[in-house]
């Protein structure tokens, strides 16, 4: 994907410290274009597309509303805690509105993986493909997603 004017932008917005302290590219030194290609291709190669996964993170999100902070069981064998952080944070592309800090833990019983997200995953994900660059300690590595969540 061509390093477009607008991803430029957005990449200097990921920087550490511009909206968040750590950033969101961790030490990737990639070209946005780049990670947003390789991830898009990441999760082609899974029989999966971008909509699917968001879909899936809201739908865990959703449900484990209910615990109220703390976690709670999601058939057929999850355990999802949805904790609210005070605070929101702008969508590094410059989107307008302002996205909730809410961090969501979803544990699969099944296999003892767990992954943890939050509603901003959830938004660069569905607007955008972006899962974070390569050693951000929130990255979302999409196979990973796939497996814990049990996305298909
Ligand atoms: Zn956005």
């Amino acid at each position: 994907m061509k390093q477009t004017v607008q991803m430029q932008k957005a990449q200097g917005q990921m920087t550490p410290g511009v909206i968040t302290r750590d950033g969101f590219l961790g030490d990737d030194r990639r070209l946005l274009g780049d990670i947003l290609l390789a991830d898009d291709a990441a999760v082609k190669a899974l029989d999966l597309d971008h909509e699917t996964v968001a879909a899936r993170l809201i739908e865990l999100r959703d449900a484990g509303m209910a615990g109220l902070g703390e976690f709670i069981d999601v058939a057929p064998h999850f355990e999802v805690r949805v904790d609210s952080v005070r605070g929101r944070l702008p969508c590094p592309f410059g989107d307008p509105g302002i996205f909730p800090k809410t961090n969501v833990t979803v544990r699969n019983r099944k296999t003892g993986r767990e992954a943890t997200y939050t509603d901003l995953h959830i938004h660069l994900i569905l607007a955008h493909g972006f899962y974070e660059g390569r050693g951000c300690p929130f990255r979302l590595e999409p196979k990973d997603l796939a497996e814990v969540l049990e996305i298909a």
